[in-house]
């Protein structure tokens, strides 16, 4: 019997729920009018756009006209960051964003630095948390934009958006977060937490690839990226991805229950809690509500990350070494670093992330798995002795 593929890798994507690929389907062959046509297909298409964009919005309290559809979170941040920038140059050209930000986000600033923008990078704390006082303290007159993670994608770490938004609204500042991680499992309401600005994506909900959203808020002013039609409240330009549309906004209908939530931060803790007792392991990120209900990420002395990994998919398992996008790269996180870990500790984390989908049994036979596998490869580890390992860094 071939075993069962135990998937822990829902930070980088998730299975599209049946019922969100149900809803999708006549849309691809029925369904399948211009959203801007003048005739009952079109009209059509343009219906269900609407109605998808209502669900949308009242899921983080915004209006119906503040919805931007997008191809997801990689064009979204590269459209808030660079949109923002180039409306207001007139106000300024400092950005602030952390040190702990998806790479889409890095490298859209990293390019504005080219153009003439200047980007702080604020520290974060040891579990990854932004200090408002920070904030605060590197907003200049000429600040316009700041752009925080919600929850980080490698370790899990819940900003506080309410107490980072009150700093940006006494100053004036556009506020920015990038929730793709988040959406769905942690409260976002806009009004309450001063956003100005949301990213948000379908695949990390259990919905399709190559959909998502911004939230713009009324009055912001924003260049857009793409030119063309005047689709999307002249936000983007492009014809609507129907089918994707849809099931973004039923992949929203169908997302965690309160209770699924729940399932998912017991099972996360038991994860943590069966792997740290393994000899020379360190949890990176906050413990409980502070954390994403779904992520896991510890490191292990004497082994690398990559490794690890490497043994757990021939047993079936699916994990990550951080973000999906550095995998290919040898330098360790920029997160984990920021979090001041060592670079040994930092190569040798690993991330597990859970799904609504993820069972008792998936974690149990990933707790008999894991310390075999450890224990296997710290045998052959060049390293020598854990005993002396460093997992912080010595400042
Ligand atoms: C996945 C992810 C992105 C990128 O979104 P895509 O839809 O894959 O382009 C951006 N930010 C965070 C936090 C993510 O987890």
């Amino acid at each position: 019997m071939i075993p069962k593929d135990i998937y822990l890798d829902n930070g980088a994507s998730t299975k599209v729920d049946e019922k969100v690929l149900k809803e999708m389907l006549p849309y691809f062959t029925k369904h399948y009018g211009n959203a801007s046509s003048a005739h009952s297909f079109g009209y059509e298409a343009h219906q269900a756009l609407d109605k998808a964009r209502k669900v949308i919005a009242k899921s983080i309290n915004a209006d119906f006209e503040e919805i931007v559809f997008t191809s997801g979170g990689t064009e979204s941040n590269n459209a808030i960051i660079k949109g923002i920038a180039f409306a207001n140059k007139d106000k300024g050209n400092h950005i602030i964003t952390s040190k702990v930000e998806h790479k889409c986000i890095v490298k859209a600033c990293e390019w504005l630095e080219t153009q003439g923008f200047k980007i702080t990078y604020l520290d974060v704390d040891e579990e990854g948390f932004v200090n408002p006082e920070d904030l605060e303290k590197a907003i200049t007159d000429k600040t316009i934009l700041f752009s925080v993670i919600h929850a980080n994608n490698e370790v899990g770490t819940i900003q506080d958006l309410e107490a980072l938004g009150k700093v940006c609204k006494k100053h004036k500042v556009y506020f920015h977060s990038d929730a793709c991680q988040s959406y769905t499992k942690v409260e976002i309401d806009v009004n309450k937490q001063n956003l100005d600005l949301l990213t948000i994506n379908s695949h990390k909900i259990n919905g399709p690839k190559g959909v998502g959203a911004m939230y713009v808020k009324q009055g912001t002013k924003i260049t857009p990226l793409l030119h063309g039609g005047e689709h999307e409240f002249k936000k983007r330009a492009g014809t609507e991805n129907i089918p994707g549309i849809i099931g973004f906004a039923s992949a929203l209908k169908h997302g965690p229950t309160k209770k699924e939530i729940e399932k998912m931060s017991e099972l996360r803790d038991k994860l943590i809690e069966g792997i740290i007792k393994i000899e020379a392991t360190k949890l990176n990120g906050p413990k409980g509500e502070k954390r994403l209900c779904n992520n896991v990420n510890i490191s292990f002395a004497g082994i690398e990350g990559e490794a690890i990994g490497g043994y757990l998919d021939q047993k079936f398992i699916c994990s990550s070494t951080g973000s999906a996008c550095s995998e290919a790269l040898l330098e360790p996180s920029h997160v984990l670093m920021a979090i001041g870990l060592s670079h040994e500790a930092a190569n040798g984390s690993l991330r597990l992330t859970l799904s609504k989908y993820t069972t008792e049994e998936d974690i149990n036979k990933t707790l008999e798995t894991i310390p075999k596998v450890v224990k296997k490869l710290r045998k052959i580890s060049p390293f020598g002795k854990v005993m002396d390992y460093v997992f912080r860094k010595n400042n």
